[in-house]
């Protein structure tokens, strides 16, 4: 039976990048060897690095006078170091969920910090508006994709501040304007890669503005003068990253990513609103997700629950429990995922109707 694969993260991959990433594990680009046992500095491997590098700036179409540098310890660590590399008075942070909220409580270590506006007055189902981000922040944090929850900032914002933005869960799902924010970060696992590499795309002038000693491996500028070569970088998952963004160009780039996403969530939610059975968390048609679809059994048929998950795993669904403090369930629709498989959910949900 074909597996519809709506893992939240490490998520799906597309089949032939992750057959790709098998050959090059067995003989690398037939050179007899494996892409694990050569060196990150070898003249097999730098057109690697090259190329994903120059892929993410085509793609995302990023101006001059920014760097892509590729490191390891996940989006989690950036949550210091960003602080740890720009705040040297106040940052801003809007909280709009379990992600939000880490990367502020790491900020607090490293000096003031604003909550500028907060969702988790509603268990964050909503993205709060009308705020005001102090003009003397240092930078303005947002998580553009809140992964668990199921909201997403569908646009970049216009301040004076510079805007830091997670965005690991909808990375090259959409088209942003890169020149609006001052650095975007995100771990691979969700939209990209294999887990292990973190990404981080920077403007090189808003670094060595903070007046506070930076060990080395958390200094930005190490990496991006190095070019990602100060120590070992995660080898396979940026082969992996490469292989997954030569794919994409091949599918008409993010703007078709961005199309399909777009066709999928309105598949899926146009289906969670009209089928008795089912509610969506998120109320707010402009505040949904397009990559992480979150619903629950509507209250009269709360029991259904458990029988509608088995239901679905037995016609294939994977991943679809929601996550622990949401409940209910989640389905993840990365780049990857077909609209054959939404289409594949979609059935299951209209034949479970039926049934009751
Ligand atoms: C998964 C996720 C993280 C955590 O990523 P790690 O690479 O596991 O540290 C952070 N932010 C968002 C938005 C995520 O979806």
């Amino acid at each position: 039976m074909k597996k519809h694969n709506f893992n939240a993260g490490p998520s799906i991959l597309p089949r032939e990048v992750i057959e790709q990433t098998a050959q090059g594990v067995l003989d690398f680009n037939g050179i007899g060897l494996s892409i694990l046992e050569i060196s990150h500095r070898s003249a097999d491997f730098k057109p690697v690095i090259e190329e994903a590098e120059s892929l993410f700036k085509e793609l995302l179409d990023i101006p001059e006078g920014y760097s892509v540098v590729f490191l390891g310890g996940g989006a989690s660590l950036q949550f210091c170091m960003v602080p740890y590399n720009f705040l040297e008075k106040k940052a801003a942070y809007l909280n709009t969920g379990t992600w939000a909220k880490k990367a502020l409580k790491e900020a607090k270590l490293f000096g003031e910090t604003v909550e500028v506006a907060s969702s988790a007055d509603k268990n964050y189902n909503y993205i709060p508006k009308n705020f005001t981000v102090p003009e003397d922040a240092d930078y303005f944090h947002i998580t553009t994709n809140n992964t668990i929850f199921g909201t997403e900032l569908h646009h970049d914002f216009d301040t004076k501040v510079p805007v830091i933005a997670d965005m690991s869960s909808d990375i090259f799902s959409r088209t942003l304007d890169v020149s609006k924010y001052a650095m975007i970060y995100g771990g691979a696992q969700k939209n990209l890669a294999p887990a292990g590499l973190t990404f981080v795309i920077v403007k090189n002038d808003a670094l060595g503005k903070v007046s506070r000693q930076i060990p080395t491996m958390l200094d930005y500028k190490t990496h991006v003068e190095k070019g990602s070569m100060f120590n070992t970088p995660p080898v396979l998952p940026i082969y992996s990253a490469m292989l997954n963004l030569r794919w994409l160009k091949a599918q008409g780039g993010v703007k078709e990513m961005e199309r399909r996403a777009l066709a999928k969530a309105d598949a899926l939610y146009s289906e969670i609103d009209r089928n008795k059975l089912f509610v969506p968390t998120i109320a707010d048609k402009a505040d949904r997700s397009y990559m992480n679809i979150c619903f629950v059994m509507a209250p009269e048929y709360q029991e259904l629950e458990k029988e509608f998950f088995e239901f679905a795993v037995s016609k294939g669904m994977v991943g679809i429990k929601g996550h622990r403090s949401v409940g209910g369930f989640r389905a993840s629709c990365y780049n990857a995922l077909s609209l054959e498989s939404v289409q594949a959910l979609i059935s299951c949900m209209q034949e479970f109707e039926k049934k009751h």
